[in-house]
């Protein structure tokens, strides 16, 4: 039992120098927001696309790889956009302004402020199992942001292209912090007496070259490519179809997330691990990451349609 958890972190090792990890990754996005996207209705979805085209990050990242037929190009576009706040992470034209004496950049047109944002991909709900005392975050967070962007979606009036309220802006945010929410680790930080500060979401719980979060982000797998996403999301839907009340309410997504994290994900007991000595994760933990991670996606891509239809509609 223990040989196969080596060696399952040493294939874990050998994957991490691949690709780094952001959040769910560029493929757990781009699943959810292909899922959502199919099940939009034809107006919604052209008000979407007509949302999408007006970006001013449309051509230069939207449109990257994109099909050149007019229907795949919109989807095409549509899912790139999901991308985009973790692209920007990356992006020399925006700034942290979570640092310490940070100043903005020039502030480019189209664009309401240059800020990274990155406190909005996640809500830390405190996991205290051994009675730590718990740390809170404060806003803005995807909570806060969850629940001001939902209500602002729908915006038919000519909202100024420098608003923080325009739709435009807001869509790529909506698509990735929706899906983002449904990741569990994005859900939790947890606290314990051997670690104080919390673990960040699983980002201090090492279980070798790559940590809990990253492990977690990477569960739908590592594959952009149009072919692995139509069986992936073939496979999910087929798996977990749509119910009829699935819910629209953020705090429920992120509560939901909560104990998923509590049931399925700190399931191997109040350790950290260090760099230099990773715990080792029982036999079978990736292969059950991977189903709860399929079963997430397949809900975040309804629950992302369904906010879209009812709110663009
Ligand atoms: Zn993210």
């Amino acid at each position: 039992m223990r040989t196969l958890g080596l060696l399952a972190s040493s294939l874990s090792l050998l994957l991490s120098f691949t690709a780094p990890a952001l959040a769910w990754n560029a493929t757990g996005h781009r699943l959810i927001a292909a899922i959502a996207y199919d099940r939009l209705t034809p107006k919604v979805r052209a008000r979407v696309d007509a949302l999408i085209r007006r970006h001013p990050d449309y051509e230069k990242l939207f449109l990257r790889d994109a099909p050149a037929g007019p229907i795949a190009r919109a989807r095409a576009a549509f899912i790139a956009a999901s991308v985009w706040p973790d692209q920007i992470k990356g992006d020399p034209r925006f700034y942290d302004e979570t640092r310490p004496n940070a100043s903005p950049p020039q502030l480019l047109p189209g664009f309401p402020d240059m800020a990274r944002h990155t406190t909005w991909h996640y809500y830390d709900t405190p996991y205290t199992p051994d009675g730590a005392e718990p740390g809170h975050q404060t806003p803005p967070h995807a909570l806060s942001e969850l629940n001001r962007i939902i209500p602002l979606i729908g915006t038919k009036a000519d909202v100024p292209s420098t608003s923080a309220s325009n739709p435009v802006y807001l869509l790529p945010w909506l698509e990735h912090i929706e899906g983002d929410v449904h990741q569990p680790l994005h859900c939790v930080t947890r606290f314990l007496k051997s670690q104080p500060k919390g673990d960040a979401g699983g980002n201090n719980v090492y279980i070798g070259a790559r940590n809990l979060h990253s492990l977690w982000d990477s569960a739908a797998g590592r594959d952009d490519s149009e072919a692995y996403a139509a069986k992936y999301a073939a496979d999910a839907v087929e798996a977990y179809p749509a119910k009829r009340h699935i819910g629209k309410k953020p705090a429920q997504w992120i509560a939901e997330g909560f104990q998923l994290a509590v049931s399925d994900v700190y399931t191997f007991g109040n350790e950290t691990g260090t760099r230099d000595h990773p715990l080792a994760l029982p036999p079978g933990y990736e292969a059950h990451a991977a189903k709860v991670a399929q079963q997430r996606i397949a809900i975040a891509g309804y629950r992302l349609a369904a906010v879209l239809n009812e709110k663009l509609k």
